[in-house]
């Protein structure tokens, strides 16, 4: 039996992602887009209307969302704006080695944290010299007595200058390198945290992201979360749950450019016809709209395999990140092809939408690297 619809419970999370989106992302996302500043406002509100840490437990805050709600969750941010969607999106990647590693003490301790302040984590995975070979990792926590000090350089981390605390990947013995890969919350006002300037880029503005310099930082050994050398499998089981959630939010980007096209060229006359009514354009649409239905499927798909199986997840989610960011990035170029000169100007959106897919195939693993996942896993 296949069965696609959805329950109750999940139309109410479309609806009520959706409503949050059109009363504070969708207004305000030209702002942000152009200030490039961390929309605080719009994550207080997102707090108060119970849109953050969707995933994590409930007596912990969360909404204890499947990865199938989750999806369906980010689709909406995503079709607001990636930008501000990832701010929140970004916090959840950081929560979640918490959420599949940490003691009870720890989640009580971390997630009570971060909602009382309101407030969102960064996860301090890439290094100048690691970036889609996580194993290349150099960052190093050494322990000494009761405590680890940390010394390295974590480079493009998300939400750094804004967080509550920071998720670290280090190695605990140089030698044995990402063997000993180890997971870490540090408190971004620790002595020996440098957080430097943003970094100035393409798209999705809203989020920042900096470097982090970390010089003989000592933290308790009750920050480690899970044992010494676990933190590869953390890491990898932590891309696992949110690669469906970049996909989502691909998706969702995609789907707003497609249906701001789709208005826009039923109603632009030229040649004394609707732009729509050219074979041309009505093909393009058609395509767009069946690029985004399948990157839909395959997303949902590998959300609810993981949600049944959890063994699955690993290819699937691969595979869903890979094909939603890249048809993102094809509708969104194709929404301003479409629209012409309109297209290309800062008023109809659909050129933030383009700026913004494109990060999408490149964070949490490029496309390159899910290509690497999918093919090691078919050939296995
Ligand atoms: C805006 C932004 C936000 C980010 N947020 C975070 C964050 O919050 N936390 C965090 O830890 N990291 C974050 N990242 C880092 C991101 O995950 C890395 O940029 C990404 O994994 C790629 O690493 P790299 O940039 O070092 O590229 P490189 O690894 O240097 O790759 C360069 C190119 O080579 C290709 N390539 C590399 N190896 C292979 C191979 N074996 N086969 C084929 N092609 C290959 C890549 O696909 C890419 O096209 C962020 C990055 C950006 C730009």
């Amino acid at each position: 039996m296949i069965d696609f619809s959805l329950t109750p419970r999940q139309e109410g999370i479309i609806e009520k992602y959706r409503d949050f989106s059109d009363r504070w992302i969708v207004p305000n996302r030209l702002k942000y887009d152009r200030l490039a500043e961390f929309p605080w406002e719009i994550v207080k509100a997102a707090y108060d209307d119970g849109i953050m840490n969707g995933p994590m437990p409930k007596i912990y805050g969360g909404n204890e969302y499947s990865l199938l709600d989750g999806v369906l969750a980010s689709e909406e941010l995503g079709a607001g704006c990636v930008g501000i969607g990832i701010c929140i999106d970004a916090s959840t990647l950081a929560l979640t080695p918490l959420y599949v590693a940490a003691d009870e003490e720890q989640k009580k301790k971390y997630f009570g944290l971060i909602n009382e302040a309101k407030g969102v984590a960064a996860y301090c995975l890439t290094e100048p010299n690691a970036g889609s070979d996580v194993q290349g990792i150099s960052s190093t926590a050494i322990l000494k007595g009761d405590k680890y000090i940390i010394n390295g350089h974590k480079r493009f981390i998300t939400n750094a200058e804004v967080s509550t605390f920071l998720t670290v990947f280090a190695v605990t013995d140089p030698e044995k390198g990402s063997r000993s890969l180890t997971a870490f919350i540090v408190p971004p006002d620790a002595p020996g945290v440098e957080i430097k300037p943003r970094l100035q880029k393409m798209g999705q503005k809203a989020s920042v992201q900096n470097e982090i310099i970390f010089t003989d930082v000592e933290i308790p050994v009750g920050n480690r979360i899970g044992g010494e050398g676990h933190g590869f499998v953390i890491a990898m089981k932590t891309f696992d749950r949110t690669r469906t959630g970049v996909a989502a939010l691909s998706l969702g980007n995609a789907r707003a450019a497609f249906e701001k096209a789709r208005d826009w060229t039923k109603n632009r006359r030229q040649f004394g016809k609707p732009i729509a009514a050219n074979q041309a354009i009505g093909f393009m649409l058609a395509d767009m709209a069946t690029k985004i239905e399948s990157a839909r499927m395959l997303t949902w798909y590998a959300a609810w395999a993981y949600d049944h199986d959890k063994k699955k997840l690993n290819k699937l989610s691969a595979m869903s990140k890979l094909y939603a960011s890249d048809i993102g990035m094809e509708v969104t170029t194709d929404a301003v092809q479409a629209m012409g000169g309109d297209g290309y100007t800062w008023e109809f959106e659909v050129e933030k939408m383009m700026r913004d897919a494109k990060l999408c195939q490149i964070y949490e693993g490029t496309n390159q690297v899910q290509r690497i996942v999918i093919s090691k896993s078919i050939l296995k």
